[in-house]
């Protein structure tokens, strides 16, 4: 960053510094070098190509797949007088913005890709210098991606009409292999590829069990000032806690409405719009509202019952704080969530229901842990954090737990003797000494491991399983079993102790239903 951008990024747009993965993107962008930026939504996609728009001679063209995104971006970029237009089916002022592109008075052009891969935009983009291509949510270009567009795949005889004018594509969803395809199909070295992150610093994470939801809440909003979203399992359930919520005195006059799919449209939108114009509203919704909204300053989400996944999870709390400043995720749980959940697994198609129950062990593994929440959920995305990120309920106040490291060395060890491909259910049975057809047919009665687990010992079993599942000591495999994982070893080794929460029957205590 030279003094001259740092002072643009400062007089223009308002910030101090850049964030997170900005500055290498930027660095690369300046440098004139093509580049993939993979970054989390609230990263600050838009200023890494805004900035150069203002900062460098000539126009950006931004290549972007939603017109209502578009219009929503002109409007912020217009906002802090960068001088920006979008050129879609929807503006009746085509003629003028193409008159003012020729006259290089843009620093910004918004194009859908369909229009992008008309000939006579090649001509007109001959007209005036280009400062940079943009290619937002890029993964549209992969089929590997989940939102494949093929009008996306014509983009590449343009960018490379123009070779030397720098591409940079931009997108918040890619696995390695949809990165990979992108670059590829943009023609970006493999080095250009940045992967920001996943960690959101300023979302405080807290989980609790469910223990009177009105009471829970209400404590929340007295506490928590700002915009907040209340996640609810139900349409019923929605209208039920905002009715509940309203009448709160620690709500202190703010407005809490619902939100879901079974509303009329025209109140749907109202209580949206609202929502987005409002310093301090509740909004208590289904998981449908959230998408697409652009509000920064939401400054919680608070979820009523457990979420469907840790992406879930990262998705629906990453709502919270888009403008950097702290906010907070707090889940509210019942032990009734979990079977809820595993019942329903019972009605996925057989070749989906391994991968489900993976995805809900690993989410209990975030719930249950004694240990740092942000850690367990980036782990889940395969980064490698800080054993403890000082901002989550667990690290502010690390919770009492039971020292459960005999049974998880225990457990461990069974898993390993028992050729690490056996569910829980079969290694705890091995672990308690009980002879079943599968145990014996195997020879399992004959391991070291058969029967050491003392009754008290095997209480502590599945929380030892999700708390070392959390850890990645224990990995749940496709087909429902369990291997050990990188973290196993310390623990074997007696490096390492494994604490648990206590059992959840014993903790919920009186419950309260979210659902209906
Ligand atoms: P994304 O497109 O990656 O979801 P946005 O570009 O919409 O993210 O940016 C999210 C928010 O972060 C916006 O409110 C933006 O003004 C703010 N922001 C971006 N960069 C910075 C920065 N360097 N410092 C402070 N705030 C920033
Ligand atoms: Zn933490």
């Amino acid at each position: 960053m030279t003094p001259e951008l740092t002072a643009t990024l400062k007089t223009v747009f308002g910030h101090a510094a850049l964030r997170g993965s900005q500055e290498p993107v930027l660095d690369r962008v300046m440098a004139g070098e093509n580049t993939l930026a993979v970054m989390p939504t609230g990263a600050g996609k838009s200023l890494c190509y805004q900035l150069p728009a203002v900062a460098i001679a000539g126009t950006v063209i931004v290549i972007s797949p939603l017109i209502a995104l578009m219009h929503d971006q002109l409007r912020g970029a217009e906002a802090v007088g960068i001088r920006a237009a979008t050129l879609t089916s929807a503006d009746n002022n085509r003629a003028e913005t193409v008159e003012r592109f020729r006259a290089g008075a843009l620093d910004l052009l918004y194009v859908a890709p369909e229009r992008a891969t008309m000939a006579g935009f090649t001509d007109l983009l001959s007209a005036t210098p280009i400062a940079l291509f943009a290619i937002d949510e890029a993964h549209c270009v992969s089929e590997w991606g989940h939102d494949f567009r093929p009008d996306y795949r014509g983009l590449r005889p343009l960018l490379d009409r123009f070779g030397d004018v720098p591409r940079l594509a931009l997108t918040a969803t890619a696995d390695t292999r949809t990165r990979a395809d992108i670059a590829h199909q943009l023609g970006i070295p493999d080095d250009g590829i940045i992967v920001a992150g996943f960690d959101r610093p300023n979302i405080r994470y807290a989980i609790a069990p469910r223990d009177g939801l009105a009471r829970q809440l209400g404590a929340l909003v007295a506490e928590q000032s700002g915009a907040g979203i209340v996640y609810a399992p139900t349409r019923a359930a929605t209208e039920r806690i905002a009715a509940r919520l309203a009448k709160l005195p620690a709500m202190k006059g703010r407005e809490a409405r619902a939100y879901h799919a079974g509303l009329p449209p025209e109140v749907r939108a109202k209580n949206q719009a609202d929502f987005v114009a409002s310093e301090d509203m509740v909004m208590v919704a289904t998981i449908a509202f959230g998408m697409g909204i652009d509000k920064p300053d939401v400054r919680f989400v608070a979820h009523a019952g457990l979420p469907k996944s840790i992406e879930a999870y990262y998705q629906e709390t990453g709502r919270a704080g888009r403008d950097g400043d702290p906010a907070l995720a707090q889940m509210f749980w019942g032990a009734e969530d979990f079977s809820l959940a595993r019942q329903r697994l019972a009605e996925v198609p057989e070749e989906r229901r391994a991968g489900e129950r993976e995805r809900l062990n690993a989410l209990a593994g975030v719930v249950e842990t004694t240990a740092c929440r942000r850690a367990a959920v980036l782990r889940h995305f395969d980064e490698d954090p800080p054993a403890k990120c000082g901002n989550c309920d667990n690290c502010i106040d690390p919770p009492k737990g039971i020292d459960a490291t005999v049974i998880a060395r225990k457990l461990l060890s069974a898993v390993y003797r028992t050729g690490q491909s056996f569910g829980i259910g079969h290694v705890e049975a091995v672990l308690a000494g009980k002879t079943n057809d599968k145990v014996t047919a195997r020879g399992h009665d004959s391991l070291s491991v058969f029967g050491i687990a003392e009754p008290d010992e095997l209480k502590l079993l599945r929380p030892a399983m999700r708390a070392l599942t959390a850890r990645d000591a224990l990995r749940q495999t496709e087909h429902g079993g369990m291997m050990l994982g990188p973290a196993a070893r310390p623990i074997l080794r007696g490096e390492e102790d494994v604490t648990v929460i206590e059992p959840p029957a014993k903790r919920s205590g009186r419950r309260d239903r979210a659902g209906s």
